[in-house]
């Protein structure tokens, strides 16, 4: 704005840039000790299978229960924590709850035959890819907790693995041999060449939202249409397995079950909350 003024830029005030400024210091001079004050929460959203409706597992999303400012979303301090490097034990905690919910999940719904135990999802941010402990707490959370590595399924970004070199790929490379499934998130957002993917040690493709969108109108746009299903094609003649995030109508789910996607989540079936809801979600789902 000061610029655009085209005056003295030290004199032009812009009390929003200042309130931004103000609210990003508080939050670096909160943030490392918000840990240990124990501010961070975790919400479950449901994944369901688009085939059968079933709720198969859920992703684990961080949220900060900030004193002054509520509850903050991960775009406003994952960001910061990656920053400041609090990511690594701020991510091993995301881990370790996430895997002892699974693990509460799977003792109460783990008789359900056709649905088979839930899984979950948990994020992973480039950091945590480069820290040389990743693979080693893992195997200790698994074996603490006691739960099965094909239970877990650890989301990286797609634009995290661009250009990777074998170096960033080898922990997710041990951690799929033991079981582990790796999501490549917000697919479609980067540009990753298609023909990388075989490269990459993924098992599951998670088409960004930006696709759920453009399927919002029915029928949708064709070429939309088109790039969807030959994503789709593509990702399971891999034997990936591919999942759709934002689904907010049933006319969405619809359309993605119809060009084959095999998992969904979004607010259509379930906002992201607390543990006990996805309880209730799978009881509903399994008595019908
Ligand atoms: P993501 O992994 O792509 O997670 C999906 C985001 O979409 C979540 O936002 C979720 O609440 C939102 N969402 C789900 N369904 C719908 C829908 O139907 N419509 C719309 N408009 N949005 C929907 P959220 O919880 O704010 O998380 C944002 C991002 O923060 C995540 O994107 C993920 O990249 C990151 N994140 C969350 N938790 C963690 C964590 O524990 N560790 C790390 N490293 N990153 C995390
Ligand atoms: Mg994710
Ligand atoms: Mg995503
Ligand atoms: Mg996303």
């Amino acid at each position: 704005r000061a610029k655009s003024a085209g005056g003295n830029r030290f004199e032009l005030a812009d009390p929003e840039a200042d309130a931004r400024a103000i609210t990003r210091h508080g939050l670096t001079t909160s943030l490392p000790t918000a840990l240990d004050r124990g501010e961070f929460f975790i919400e479950y959203q449901p994944l369901v299978h688009l085939g059968d409706g079933s709720v198969r597992g859920a992703e684990a999303l961080v949220r900060w229960l900030h004193p002054q400012h509520g509850v903050l979303s991960p775009d406003r301090f994952i960001p910061l924590a990656e920053h400041t490097g609090l990511i690594v034990p701020l991510g091993r905690w995301v881990l370790e709850q996430s895997v002892r919910q699974a693990r509460e999940w799977r003792e109460r719904h783990g008789g359900e035959e056709a649905v088979g135990p839930l899984r979950i999802n948990v994020n992973l941010s480039p950091c945590q890819l480069t820290h040389p402990g990743l693979v080693q707490d893992t195997v200790d959370i698994l074996e603490r907790t006691g739960v099965e590595p094909d239970a877990l399924c650890l989301e990286v970004t797609e634009s995290a693995l661009i250009g990777a070199d074998d170096d960033l790929l080898k922990p997710l490379r041990r951690l799929a041999e033991m079981g582990v499934d790796i999501a490549l998130d917000d697919f479609g957002t980067g540009y990753s060449n298609l023909a990388n993917l075989r490269r990459l040690p993924v098992s599951v493709l998670k088409l960004d939202r930006s696709f759920t969108q453009s399927m919002q109108q029915f029928p949708a746009d064709p070429v939309d249409l088109k790039i969807v299903e030959g994503i789709v094609s593509l990702a399971h003649s891999l034997d990936l397995a591919v999942t759709v995030e934002g689904v907010e109508t049933g006319a969405q789910a619809e359309q993605l079950r119809l060009l084959g996607c095999d998992t969904a989540q979004g607010w259509y079936y379930a906002r992201p909350g607390p543990p006990e809801r996805l309880h209730e979600l799978a009881l509903v789902d399994a008595t019908g």
